[in-house]
């Protein structure tokens, strides 16, 4: 396939350097399991399919754009992570990632815990049915009401994330006559993104205390000291979209320190060791990310090796996976609308959602796949850059992509992998209607989050 055979491909050398992609694909009508949902296929018509219902079909219920999220994948990955940990640990998703009721339901019934870090998702969480006593709340600046809200439900943890919450957090429990279970999340200074992680000397962040400069044994001092809290354990997460396992190896290690610590100062063995989430998903082809049974058996080899070291009981060891569950089950499904062809650069493909749908490409410059899913095509790859239909230049969904050249206004493009951070990060830019949500299962497609209406616009709107 040459390239000058496709007038809209590109032309120079240096636009092929820019960008993200290396090689278009051999087969661009192949669907690459590692990105998809685990329903996900082409059937004979050469139409996707997902619980075996045709993406043309879910369209035309539905609508475009919709995110279509795959029910027995997302309990598959819910189970494999649980039976990953078994009975030493607990697996916590992390409801910022995605959270509804159904989902808060599946959680339930596959024995997940939930992290919230809201006063809105620990609502939905109880509202949904999640026994309290396995929400864990975080966040860096709660406020006296979620406090007051999370301590009268009964939630099982609250992360503390400052000096000043420590005091909040008892006060708020005594005032209940309670003692509040809670963790201290530290800095550990390890800062982790995708195949890498930085070891840094101090944590410029808002996040947790830091262990540098005895602060975290600090705060540990003080919470041990006040009747309204029960400290349990120590709790750090060090990023996201992480490959590489070193980083929570340094993480571990220091967080094992400070146990050790503790132990020597206080006379006391914390019970629980937090390591969060972070853990990546495939994106293209090009990412690669461990099974769960891979990272359980990592992380408890490398916890249990620092305590015995360190002479102390291995704790109960929890994980706080959001992405690693959710992502990979939903994709979003767009109509091509317009499309305009760069001489020598790129073909822009615009859909009928975008940065409101899925900020994440504009937030973080992610990396995307997309696929033609209404048809199959034997033309040539064009090379194009999906985009969507706000008013912003910055609003791309899909940087550089290679799309059939015959690619057309009417047809379905999918964008697989957006389970994560790309509903629960909607915004109604534009007075964009924010997409729904549907769950498709065995045959079935239900809503579980609808398609704001223009009413709900004007409903908030009450001036
Ligand atoms: C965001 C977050 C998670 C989940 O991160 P993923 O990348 O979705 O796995 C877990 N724990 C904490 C404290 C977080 O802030």
């Amino acid at each position: 396939m040459s390239r000058s055979a496709h007038p809209a491909g590109p032309r120079h050398a240096d636009v092929l350097t820019e960008g993200h992609y290396s090689a278009p694909p051999t087969d661009l009508n192949a669907l690459d399991k590692k990105v998809w949902a685990r329903t996900v296929r082409r059937n004979d018509d050469g139409v996707v399919t997902v619980g075996g219902i045709e993406v043309s079909r879910l369209a035309e219920e539905f609508g475009t754009p919709a995110y279509f999220l795959d029910e027995s994948d997302f309990r598959a990955r819910c189970r494999a992570w649980a039976d990953a940990f078994g009975q030493d640990a607990d697996v916590f998703y992390a409801g910022k990632a995605f959270l509804s009721r159904a989902v808060v339901r599946w959680l339930q019934e596959e024995g997940l815990n939930l992290d919230v870090c809201s006063g809105g998702e620990l609502t939905t969480a109880l509202d949904a049915g999640m026994p309290a006593e396995r929400i864990a709340f975080h966040g860096n600046n709660k406020s006296a009401e979620e406090i007051e809200k999370a301590v009268r439900a009964g939630v099982g943890r609250i992360v503390l994330d400052s000096f000043q919450e420590i005091v909040r957090v008892a006060h708020i429990a005594q005032s209940q006559g309670k003692r509040q279970r809670v963790q201290i999340r530290v800095t550990v200074g390890v800062e982790a993104h995708t195949h890498e992680f930085i070891a840094t000397a101090h944590e410029d962040q808002k996040f947790g205390i830091a262990l540098a400069d005895g602060q975290a044994a600090e705060a540990v001092r003080r919470a041990l000291r006040l009747d309204g809290l029960e400290l349990i354990g120590i709790h750090s997460h060090i990023g996201s979209q992480i490959f590489d396992m070193a980083g929570f190896e340094v993480s571990a290690r220091r967080v094992v320190q400070l146990l050790a610590e503790v132990r020597d100062e206080h006379g006391v063995e914390l019970p629980e060791i937090d390591l969060g989430g972070g853990l990546g998903i495939a994106y293209t082809s090009e990412d690669d990310p461990r099974e769960p049974h891979e990272i359980a058996k990592a992380l408890t080899e490398i916890v249990t090796r620092e305590c015995e070291s360190a002479g102390l009981a291995t704790p109960r060891i929890s994980v706080e996976p959001g992405r690693a569950i959710v992502g990979p089950t939903a994709f979003t499904l767009y109509e091509v609308g317009t499309i305009k062809p760069l001489e020598g650069l790129r073909t822009y493909v615009s859909v009928d959602g975008g940065m409101s749908d899925n900020i994440r490409t504009a937030l973080y410059d992610a990396e995307y796949s997309v696929a033609l899913v209404s048809r199959t095509s034997d033309a040539g790859p064009m090379l194009t850059r999906v985009v969507g239909k706000h008013c912003e230049s910055g609003d791309i969904v899909v940087r550089d992509a290679f799309l059939p050249a015959d690619l057309a206004p009417g047809d379905l493009i999918a964008v697989p992998a957006t389970g994560a951070y790309c509903r629960s990060m909607a915004s109604n830019y534009n007075h964009a209607l924010r997409p729904p949500v549907v769950a498709v299962n065995e045959g079935g497609a239900r809503v579980i989050v609808r398609r704001e209406t223009e009413e709900d616009l004007l409903r908030l709107d009450v001036g």
